[in-house]
């Protein structure tokens, strides 16, 4: 079955339209430091505005623990969404509370209003059912229709993404549209050589992709936390690097069955070492199989592959015709260990075929480095969920928008 988009809607005009972004942007100091998914929902805001909605707009940010928490305020948010839209912007000071309703109450055709951080409600990511569904019909109360275009979020069964699609008549917005046409090209006959670039600090959640990207690619290149289990699992120490030595066994497997398929796992053959971590920390570079033989011993820390590793994925991702890249290689937010993430960066910009970036930090880091986003074929706002879409798992926030692989 097909995704339902906003034509299947109809006119939206003078109808109060609640729409499901994810806005959840990186902050510093309180301050945006990459406003990329806030540029990435003004398409279907945009339309529905054009249309003469009233546009009522709902997001998450960060991780507040269920309760009010000023930190994590969506106000910045909607200020930017303000700029960017050339527009104003109102924002109420809750979610489903009397400010959220006395704001949606003085909408007018064609205005947009940002209520407060979902996740301030601890029914929003509740595992019940009933909570969930409490605070979805809550929300659906403000609104004649639903949109849904969050597409970081649409793995997740939480109340605005799942319980709410089904409260309303409810479609898929034009980034979530867009996102699924670029992911199914990665999915359905992909030109080869496909490469696929893993690193991030996720790594739990990061190694199960590679059971199922094994059938599916040609060359895995392995980057970030996830390279210190890895190299653990081929006997080596890593210090005080990152490792999940519960997984050893299990990326032994992976080992094994890449070279039964023929597929190549490469792993970096050198690592910049850190005494400690912060920006000024002192570092080496060190061989993979012998990192503790740094000056810094078993209390060294991997924080980026190192220059030569760098040269040689670069290499391996210009001579592919298909790249998807997530997860930073090294903590690039410290100059120091931006290095190795820079270097695929830049290479992901000259694949002769298509590239595509995805994941929040994988995202931010690019820009942080100073790449534009059409350097790439596509950056994708979900880390998460593309690589659930690409492990073939089933996005709820999708089926109950429709769709249906
Ligand atoms: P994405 O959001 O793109 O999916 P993740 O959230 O998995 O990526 O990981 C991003 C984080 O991974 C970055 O903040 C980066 O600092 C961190 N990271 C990368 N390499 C390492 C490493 N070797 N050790 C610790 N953290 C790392
Ligand atoms: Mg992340």
């Amino acid at each position: 079955m097909a995704l339902r988009t906003l034509e299947s809607l109809g006119s939206l005009g003078g109808r109060r339209v609640l729409l499901r972004c994810d806005l959840n942007v990186p902050l510093k100091d309180g301050a945006i430091t990459d406003d990329g998914r806030v540029r990435a929902s003004l398409g279907t805001i945009n339309t529905l505005v054009n249309a003469g909605a009233r546009v009522i707009v709902v997001s998450h940010l960060g991780r507040p623990d269920g309760a009010p928490d000023a930190k994590y305020s969506l106000a910045p948010v909607a200020q930017r969404l303000s700029e960017l839209l050339g527009a104003p912007v109102a924002f109420a000071e809750d979610t489903v509370g009397e400010a959220a309703a006395s704001a949606v109450e003085k909408l007018t055709d064609g205005s947009v209003l940002v209520l407060e951080n979902l996740r301030f409600n601890p029914e929003e990511t509740s595992k019940d059912e009933a909570e969930r569904r409490s605070f979805a019909e809550k929300l659906a109360a403000f609104a004649d229709a639903f949109v849904s275009d969050g597409f970081g979020v649409v793995h997740r069964k939480q109340a605005s993404v799942y319980e709410l699609a089904s409260l309303l008549p409810s479609a898929a917005g034009s980034l979530i549209a867009s996102e699924l046409e670029v992911l199914d090209r990665l999915t359905e006959s992909p030109e080869r050589p496909y490469a696929v670039v893993l690193g991030g600090s996720k790594v739990s959640d990061k190694l199960g992709v590679i059971e199922h990207l094994l059938p599916r690619v040609d060359t895995l290149l392995i980057g970030g936390g996830m390279v210190f289990t890895f190299l653990a699992a081929q006997g080596h120490s890593v210090g005080k690097s990152l490792l999940e030595a519960d997984q050893l066994d299990t990326v032994r497997g992976y080992l094994d069955d890449a070279e039964k398929r023929g597929v190549r796992i490469v792993l970096p053959t050198d690592i910049v070492v850190a005494e400690k971590f912060g920006a000024d920390a002192e570092h080496v570079v060190q061989p993979a199989d012998a990192i503790e033989d740094s000056p810094f011993g078993a209390s060294g820390l991997g924080l980026d592959i190192g220059p030569e590793t760098g040269r040689a994925f670069a290499a391996e991702i210009r001579d592919a015709k298909t790249v998807f890249w997530n997860g930073p290689m090294g903590v690039f937010e410290l100059e120091a260990f931006a290095e190795g993430t820079r270097a695929v960066a830049q290479a992901l910009t000259e694949v002769d075929g298509l590239s595509v970036v995805g994941g929040g930090d994988s995202a931010a880091a690019v820009r942080a480095l100073g790449f534009a986003d059409d350097a790439f074929g596509h950056i994708s706002t979900g880390g998460g969920a593309s690589l659930e879409f690409l492990e073939g798992k089933r996005l709820p926030g999708l089926e109950v928008l429709g769709w249906q692989r």
